[in-house]
């Protein structure tokens, strides 16, 4: 025996490892489905390299999952003939590096999520620990010589040059030494059920070592010769003796022997009848794809034939996965098979980014058996099936569309995704648009969609509203929305970060474009007697418009009477083309991004006043009477900040603020400012140049 090192596990792993024993799971079996996965996808590898160099398949040149319990030791053992495992593979994947997932899968797990779901994580390896206390992985890799791997948990494993002349000539072995409470998985019903329930549709053979005992009759003197034989071997013989006093020459023996026996032997699901799958089948189908405890939400099987032929299965699932925007991890999404041989599993050129939650396999029949990456990204076949699974995919949001609990919850799951594909895929937009639903003003706590939305548009009313923000709360009773529903008029409530971009991207539905509440260019359509009144007031405000821009400087773009503020003496709008206070808040959140947009894109203010509006009047009075009235300064500060709240903006300096309201309350409570220590803030009501010089300091 050459000699062994002894390695660690990693911490994370060691947790996971103790987590998995000392917990008490029911649901054990699972193991068994983990470890025939991990051997199908080194199967998958392998085969993989032999297409394009046939050499690799030289070690072992079948492609096989074997199983074998063995009741004499205990052991259950799995042999693939899959691509092997290098010294270094098995020291990094099998305990010095935990993936990405180990703490998500624990943290899962503390939180009450059932250990089925381990596959999910990228951890189902470490399973073998639910049944085995040793577990023994004996490897060939065709770049390095054959290894064992051992460990008990407890800390560490070790690794050692195998020199037991045991020559695997390609593949890994698993040894579970089984826990005394364990033994059912040496049991072949148990073993070929498990097979069946959960591996059905490997698309390598799996076979189980059976005991077979067959009874043959022998004649005496054959039974003679055959006596002495077995004795030898030293196998048991069943004699019947009642038969051997009737017939003297007729024996009946029972004989023991072994062989394998197929247990998966369904042609691809995919390469049947759709009527004839049960749904059953397509969610077991599901589950083995995909390692989800779930079913799927909803199923589309269909083949393309003509020109280009293939055939595809696409799930949705019910859930996203925990990592379903981890950009830095390509999503395990479709399986590319050519002539139902494995390409590869995660094919991004056949599915666009946003559709990456979307599960299934895609079979065709055009392909070129030894495609490389390199090739398939020009390839036109590829483009064409690409083009027809983003067709299908839309069809089957339509269909879960028509049921609106389930419709619940795959917009819940992946709502962002649509929107994402609004601002990716410029084709589909429009089908995608129709997909979306948003609470709005008459919506309730229902969801609406742009099409009942466009129904529901009064008459007169040309454009679709909406308004962008924080959350439903943030936007409903906005300043921007008061003369919008005064009219009557529906306005969606965008609250989702993304949905800036998206409504960006789509800009009308059905020839109605899309209008933002808060930004310039709301033009709501006015009678003779609505403009003439609306000019009239113009010109009776244009003087304090002037007085508030000075004051305001550079903080607005401009000042104007307003169009569609009711109620609330002002409010602060956007360029039709900038960012909105909602995309300024998204983008200030997004710390580490290129900052050079800010200077351009952040928004120019304009501040509409409401000249219905009783403060304004008093305001307009006061500085017609004299421009230079001090109290009418403060009170457009205040006014403007407080517009900056209501609009959506954040205060650059809240405590400026604070005072200011501060000083509002002395005033309403009558205290006396003199005799307060904070004489810092001048009154509001204070004129001469001592308190103006103090005010530009806080200002
Ligand atoms: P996952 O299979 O999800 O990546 P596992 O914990 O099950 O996570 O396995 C860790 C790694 O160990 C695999 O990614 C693979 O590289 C390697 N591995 C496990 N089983 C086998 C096997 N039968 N043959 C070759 N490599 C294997």
């Amino acid at each position: 025996m050459a000699d062994s090192e002894t390695f660690a596990f990693q911490a994370e792993i060691n947790q996971l490892l103790s987590l998995i024993i000392n917990t008490f799971y029911s649901n054990k079996e699972i193991f068994l489905r983990e470890l025939i996965s991990n051997s199908s996808d080194a199967l998958d590898k392998i085969r993989f390299e032999s297409l394009t160099d046939k050499s690799k398949l030289d070690g072992q040149p079948e492609l096989f999952i074997h199983i074998i319990p063995d009741k004499a030791s205990n052991t259950l053992t799995i042999i693939d003939s899959g691509v092997g495992m290098t010294k270094a593979d098995l020291v990094n994947n099998l305990g010095t590096i935990a993936r990405s997932g180990t703490k998500e899968f624990m943290e899962a797990i503390t939180a009450g999520a059932d250990v089925s779901m381990i596959g999910q994580f990228g951890v189902g390896f470490y399973s073998a620990y639910l049944v085995a206390d040793k577990v023994v992985v004996t490897t060939k890799h065709n770049d390095d010589e054959q290894y064992v791997w051992e460990s008990q948990a407890g800390g560490s494993f070790t690794v050692t040059r195998d020199t037991s002349g045991e020559s695997l000539g390609r593949g890994t072995k698993m040894t579970l030494y089984l826990k005394e409470d364990q033994l059912e998985y040496l049991e072949e019903r148990r073993l070929k059920d498990l097979v069946k329930k959960h591996s059905e549709f490997i698309s390598y053979p799996i076979s189980l070592w059976v005991e077979k005992t067959t009874e043959k009759e022998i004649s005496d003197d054959e039974d003679d010769e055959e006596k002495e034989k077995k004795e030898e071997d030293g196998e048991v013989e069943d004699v019947d003796e009642d038969k051997e006093k009737e017939e003297k020459k007729k024996k009946k023996i029972k004989e023991v022997s072994h062989e394998w026996d197929l247990v998966n032997k369904q042609k691809p699901i995919w390469m049947r009848k759709p009527e004839e799958i049960t749904k059953e089948e397509y969610a077991a189908f599901y589950k083995s794809l995909t390692n989800d405890w779930e079913e799927h939400l909803n199923v589309k099987h269909f083949s393309v034939e003509g020109q280009l032929e293939f055939k595809a299965i696409l799930f949705v699932p019910k859930r996203a996965p925990f990592d379903l925007f981890d950009t830095k991890k390509k999503q395990n999404n479709i399986k590319l098979y050519v002539r139902r041989v494995f390409i590869m599993d995660n094919c991004e050129e056949l599915i666009p980014e946003y559709l990456s939650f979307v599960k299934g396999i895609v079979d065709s029949e055009d392909l070129p058996l030894n495609i490389s990456r390199e090739m398939l990204q020009q390839n036109k076949i590829l483009k064409v099936i690409r083009k027809n699974l983003v067709k299908k995919c839309i069809e089957l949001f339509q269909e879960i569309a028509e049921n609106k609990e389930d419709y619940a919850k795959f917009y819940e799951a992946f709502s962002k995704n649509l929107k994402l594909g609004i601002h990716e895929d410029s084709q589909n937009k429009t089908k995608l648009a129709e997909l979306l639903r948003y609470h709005s003003s008459k919506s309730g706590d229902e969801q609406t969609s742009l099409k009942d939305y466009v129904t529901r548009m009064k008459e007169g009313q040309n454009d679709i509203y909406y308004i962008t923000g924080e959350s439903k709360k943030a936007v409903e009773n906005s300043p921007f929305l008061e003369k919008l529903k005064k009219k009557g008029y529906e306005v969606l409530y965008m609250v989702d970060a993304i949905d800036e971009y998206s409504v960006g991207q789509l800009k009308e539905f059905e020839g109605k474009k899309l209008v933002s509440a808060t930004k310039e260019g709301l033009k709501l359509e006015e009678t003779e007697d609505e403009k003439q009144k609306q000019e009239a007031l113009k010109e009776k405000f244009e003087g304090l418009c002037k007085v508030i821009k000075d004051v305001l400087g550079d903080k607005v773009e401009k000042v104007v009477v307003s169009d569609r503020v009711v109620d609330s003496p002002c409010c602060l709008v956007t360029g039709e083309y900038g960012w909105t206070a909602n995309m300024e808040r998204i983008m200030k959140a997004q710390a580490l991004r290129d900052s050079s947009m800010a200077g351009y894109m952040s928004s120019k203010k304009t501040m509409e006043i409401n000249p219905e509006n009783a403060i304004m009047e008093e305001l307009r009075k006061r500085a017609d009477a004299d421009k230079n009235d001090k109290s009418v300064k403060d009170l457009v500060l205040l006014l403007f900040e407080t517009a900056l709240l209501t609009s959506g903006f954040s205060l650059d300096e809240p405590n400026t603020f604070g005072n200011r309201i501060h000083r509002m309350l002395k005033l309403g409570l009558s205290i006396d400012e003199d005799a307060d220590e904070d004489a810092d803030v001048p009154a509001l009501e204070e004129a001469g140049d001592d308190a103006e010089s103090k005010m530009e300091e806080v200002d």
